[in-house]
């Protein structure tokens, strides 16, 4: 039986409301051994816990991502940081991590200026509490960058989520200890600048993940994507790292451990 890990599935998504259940009981009896759900608001944040609740070995972060800073109060950011402090006393803890959030120059759904507000936010919290940060950083490397720095992020423990910078600037991130997380943009046909970046990435730093329901692998691009996905990403995964399967899993466990501070899966 394949084991896989899934640290970045939005299965507090609307395009799951109608078989949730359902698909992650089966996933969890197909393979998926852990799941990490990042949320991308306050209501997704609290949806997405009340979710991890249900099962063992599925976790989730809470934050706001760059899409909705430009809907977010201050009282969000109160409530946010409320609902992360009171789950960290819970014997189980399930939120391992602040995010995603970031910076999405690419579509620029809210005004620049109010994105890096929100990724400052988000990362001060992720530092007050010493929760690791999932970033999302959409042609914006030079801002995000600086803002990490001025923030200093670095001090704690920061993911870049489907990595899709340059192997010069992910050698950049490897100085402040940075991890990387890769899904389905491995397997795209025009997916030939991965061969570099793996070149400089160590396995200690690779983390899985399909970020459904987006981004499904080939050869189902274009559909919900779903975690049972990552048997199309493993195997590219295992060539790009050159390790095998079986040893790129017990690899993917280790780091999704350490990094989350999960302690078992
Ligand atoms: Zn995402």
């Amino acid at each position: 039986m394949k084991r896989y890990i899934d640290t970045h599935a939005h299965y507090a998504d609307a395009a799951f409301d109608i078989d949730r259940d359902e698909l992650i009981k089966n996933m969890f009896e197909n393979g998926v051994v852990c799941i990490i759900d990042p949320a991308v608001d306050l209501a997704s944040s609290v949806k997405a816990l009340g979710i991890a609740l249900n099962y063992n070995n599925y976790y989730c972060a809470a934050g706001i991502h760059p899409h909705e800073a430009g809907d977010a109060s201050e009282e969000d950011y109160h409530k946010l940081a409320s609902l992360i402090k009171d789950d960290l006393k819970n014997a189980v803890r399930k939120i391992v991590a602040v995010g995603e959030t970031g910076l999405d120059y690419h579509y620029d759904f809210s005004p620049r200026d109010i994105q890096i507000e929100n990724f400052r936010k988000n990362i001060r919290l992720a530092l007050e509490l010493g929760l690791p940060l999932i970033v999302h950083d959409r042609e914006a490397h030079a801002d995000c960058f600086k803002v990490l720095l001025e923030e200093s992020a670095f001090s704690g423990k920061v993911l870049y989520h489907c990595y899709s910078g340059s192997a010069e600037y992910a050698l950049e991130l490897l100085k402040y200890g940075c991890m990387f997380s890769f899904g389905g943009a491995v397997t795209f046909k025009n997916a030939k600048k991965f061969d570099e970046i793996f070149k400089v990435i160590p396995p200690g730093n690779i983390l899985p993940e399909t970020d459904s329901p987006y981004m499904a692998p080939e050869p189902l691009r274009g559909s919900r994507n779903n975690s049972l996905n990552l048997q199309y990403i493993y195997p590219r995964l295992s060539l790009l790292t050159g390790m095998d399967e079986t040893d790129l899993e017990v690899q993917m466990a280790e780091n999704t451990k350490r990094f989350f501070n999960i302690s078992d899966i």
